[in-house]
């Protein structure tokens, strides 16, 4: 027994043939230590709804309720877990909702009451499309508070790289537009059953009150795409895409049209799409 009184996760696994299917993305984490200190990298969890993608067999369903999240809305796509987390509902009465279903297509917005965080270890498939929905959410600041989420590691790299790294790109770019973002640790592979192939990496990002410079977010896709769509080239040949002349553009913004994409910040982005 733990000491919320549910079975260790290795016994829930095999009295509900949950068995890992690779499709969706399936690496359970068994270790209740883990789990919470994941949980509590979002604290406070009192007095805030906790959004949780893909429960599974429940590790950090647990963890966020015993480590006092006042409502916990969990959402799984494989049936299979429904009997395991009906147990934890028992074992915390009125504080965890399960919906059914797959999170990418889920309103989530229809389940939360009062503040609201997500936190979740994601399945990797629908780890990106699932950060860029949050991301480009209106109006900003969103409904959210903050996302707390676990990621390959190499996805959280691209997330927080700053200009003039390997990693920077196009989602480091809308993550630190929209977000404060930063990476807090790492989980090593054998930490997950089955093991994944790579090491992962919890991520916090915190919505800024204020996204500066202001600009049209479709702008600053449109300009990140072109910059790194061909990332080789000096922005006065990449931005073509965008800008009839991106050399003037670039002159009359200070900025250097040999220089290539993965030298400007995240505000220099922002004020190209300014101009667009
Ligand atoms: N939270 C559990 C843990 O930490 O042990 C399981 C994490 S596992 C990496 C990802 C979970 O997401 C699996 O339970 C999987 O069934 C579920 N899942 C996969 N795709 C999903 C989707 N589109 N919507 C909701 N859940 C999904």
């Amino acid at each position: 027994m733990s000491d919320d009184g549910l079975p260790p996760l290795r016994e829930v696994i095999a009295a509900h043939g949950l068995n890992a299917n690779k499709a969706l993305g399936q690496n359970f984490l068994f270790d209740l230590n883990l789990t919470r200190r994941i949980a509590r990298s979002a604290a406070p969890l009192d007095g805030f709804t906790i959004i949780e993608v893909g429960p599974g067999p429940g590790g950090l369903t647990r963890a966020l309720l015993a480590e006092g999240a006042t409502h916990v809305v969990a959402i799984e796509r494989d049936r299979r877990a429904l009997p395991a987390l009906a147990e934890i509902e028992a074992a915390y009465p009125g504080r965890l909702e399960v919906i059914e279903g797959d999170a990418l297509a889920v309103d989530l917005t229809r389940h939360i009451k009062g503040p609201v965080k997500i936190v979740a270890n994601l399945p990797y498939n629908v780890a990106t499309p699932l950060l860029i929905g949050w991301l480009t959410q209106e109006p900003w600041p969103p409904w959210f508070a903050s996302l707390t989420l676990m990621f390959q590691k190499e996805v959280a790299e691209r997330i927080v790289a700053k200009a003039g790294e390997d990693a920077y790109g196009r989602l480091s770019v809308i993550s630190q537009y929209r977000c404060e973002a930063k990476k807090l640790f790492d989980v090593n592979r054998s930490a997950f059953t089955p093991p994944p192939k790579v090491t992962s990496s919890i991520v916090q990002l915190v919505p800024r009150a204020k996204c500066e410079p202001e600009c049209a977010l479709n702008a600053l896709e449109r300009v990140t795409a072109a910059g790194f769509g061909q990332r080789r080239k000096m922005l006065r040949q990449s931005l073509k895409a965008v800008f009839p002349n991106p050399e003037d553009v670039l002159v009359s913004l200070g900025l250097d049209p040999t220089a290539r994409a993965e030298t400007l910040t995240v505000s220099d982005f922002a004020r190209l799409a300014q101009k667009l």
